[in-house]
C-alpha cells in the first residue's frame, strides 16, 4: 500500500518549523449571522474608518486598476519625505509592515546570524526569523506586576542577550499584545549599548495613538544610530488595513538591500493612493487620536470597575489580565456576538486583547461581560 501523500513531508527546514496564522474566527459568517450588532474587538482596527480623503483618493484609482501599480510608490515616498522630513532613499514601502517584518529577516538574517525579540513581542517576529531559517531568541518579559510595563520589554536583558553574531532585534515601541512601551530614552541608551552591525527594528504600527510622557518616536534616531529601522503601518490609525499597506524607515543602504528581494509591485495602487492622500488629512488624524484617548481610557475605568485587571495600554487596544483562563470569558463573549482575542498564541492564557471600538461595541462588550 502506498502511503497517502501529504507534501508536509516535503516542506523545507524553516517551513516545518512553522504553523499557519490563526485568523480567530470567520468574520464574513458571523457578519451575516449577527449583522449590525456584531462587536468586532479583536484585531484592533480603527472605528472610525478611513479619512474621506483616502476614500475619495481611492474610488478614482479604481479606474486604473488594470495597469500596474508605480513599483517605486513614489509619489507616496516623496508625500511621506515631506512629512517627516526623512530622505526617499531611506523609505521602503510594503504590503503592509508584516511584510517589511518579513523582508527584513530574509535579507539580514540566516542560520548563523540569529535574531532576538522579547517574550511576548509581536507574533511577526519569530515567524520572520523561521521563515529565513535563523534561530529567534525569545528575551524573558518584565514581570506581571511591573508598575509601567507589565509582561513589557525588557532592554536592558534584551541588550544582554545580543551578541556578536546576532544581526536582528525587533522591538515593538508599543508592543501587541501588551499594549506596553519604553521611553525615546530608554531606546536610546539602548541603542548605545548595541553594536553597529546589529539592526534593530522598532515596530511603530501604534506610533500614532502614542501621548504618553517621554514617548514619541525612534524616527529622531536614524541619523545617529544608521543600524536602527522603524516600521509603520497605515492598518491601525488611518484605518486602511484591508488595502494591506507599510512603510519602513532606515538607512538609505538598508532600504537598498531591502529592494533585491522587495516584490516589484508588492503595493497596490488603491492603496499607494489612499496611503498618500491620508496623510494630507491632518484634521482626521486628530480626531483618531482624541477619540481613541477619551475612549480607552473610558474603557479602561469601566473594566476596572467590574474589577478586571487592565493593563497599561499607548495603543488602541487594551490587555486584560483575567487571572483565570480566557477561555470560557471569550466563549461567553462570543456566543453574544462580541468577538476579543485571547492570548493563548503568546502563552498569556489567562489574558485577552480588546480593542478600543466604538462607543456601541463598547457598551454591548460590557453589558455581556460574564
Ligand atoms: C497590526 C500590527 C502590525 C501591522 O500590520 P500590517 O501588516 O501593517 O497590517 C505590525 N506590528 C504590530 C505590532 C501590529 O500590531
Amino acid at each position: 500500500m502506498t502511503a497517502a501523500f501529504d507534501a508536509a513531508t516535503l516542506a523545507n527546514r524553516a517551513t516545518s518549523a512553522l504553523r499557519a496564522y490563526d485568523p480567530g474566527h470567520d468574520l464574513p459568517a458571523l457578519r451575516l449571522q449577527f449583522g449590525a450588532v456584531l462587536s468586532e474587538l479583536g484585531s484592533n482596527e480603527n472605528p472610525l474608518g478611513p479619512s474621506p480623503l483616502a476614500m475619495r483618493a481611492a474610488t478614482r484609482v479604481l479606474e486604473d486598476i488594470w495597469r500596474y501599480p508605480d513599483p517605486l510608490g513614489a509619489a507616496l515616498k516623496h508625500r511621506l519625505s515631506s512629512e517627516l522630513g526623512v530622505p526617499v532613499s531611506g523609505i521602503t514601502l510594503g504590503n503592509g509592515s508584516h511584510e517589511l517584518l518579513m523582508l527584513l529577516a530574509q535579507c539580514f538574517a540566516d542560520a548563523d546570524h540569529p535574531v532576538v525579540h522579547s517574550q511576548y513581542g509581536f507574533a511577526v517576529f519569530p515567524i520572520a526569523a523561521a521563515a529565513a531559517g535563523a534561530p529567534s531568541v525569545a528575551v524573558p518579559a518584565l514581570p506581571a506586576d511591573h508598575p509601567e510595563a507589565p509582561y513589557g520589554h525588557d532592554l536592558d536583558a534584551i541588550a544582554a542577550a545580543v551578541t556578536p553574531s546576532t544581526r536582528l532585534v525587533y522591538l515593538a515601541n508599543p508592543n501587541n499584545p501588551t499594549g506596553t512601551w519604553f521611553t525615546d530614552a530608554a531606546l536610546e541608551d539602548f541603542l548605545g549599548k548595541v553594536p553597529a552591525h546589529t539592526l534593530v527594528v522598532v515596530d511603530e504600527a501604534y506610533h500614532e495613538y502614542v501621548d504618553a510622557a517621554g514617548l514619541s518616536t525612534a524616527m529622531h534616531l536614524l541619523g545617529r544610530f544608521p543600524n536602527l529601522i522603524v516600521t509603520r503601518t497605515f492598518s491601525k490609525a488611518y484605518a486602511l488595513a484591508g488595502l494591506r499597506i507599510g512603510y519602513m524607515l532606515s538607512h538609505p543602504s538598508v532600504a537598498a538591500v531591502c529592494e533585491r528581494l522587495r516584490e516589484s509591485f508588492n503595493v497596490n495602487g488603491v492603496a499607494l493612493a489612499a496611503a498618500e492622500a491620508s496623510l494630507g488629512d491632518h484634521e482626521h488624524r486628530a480626531r483618531v487620536r482624541e477619540t481613541n484617548h477619551r475612549d480607552r481610557a473610558w474603557l479602561a475605568d469601566e473594566l476596572t470597575a467590574r474589577g478586571l485587571r487592565v493593563l497599561p495600554s499607548q495603543t488602541n487596544f487594551l490587555l486584560v489580565d483575567l487571572g483565570r483562563d480566557a477561555v470560557a470569558f471569550e466563549a461567553h463573549l462570543f456566543e453574544r456576538g462580541v468577538i476579543v482575542r485571547p492570548m493563548v498564541g503568546y502563552r498569556l492564557p489567562h489574558t485577552v486583547r480588546i480593542s478600543v471600538g466604538s462607543r456601541a461595541e463598547l457598551q454591548r462588550l460590557l453589558e455581556n461581560l460574564p
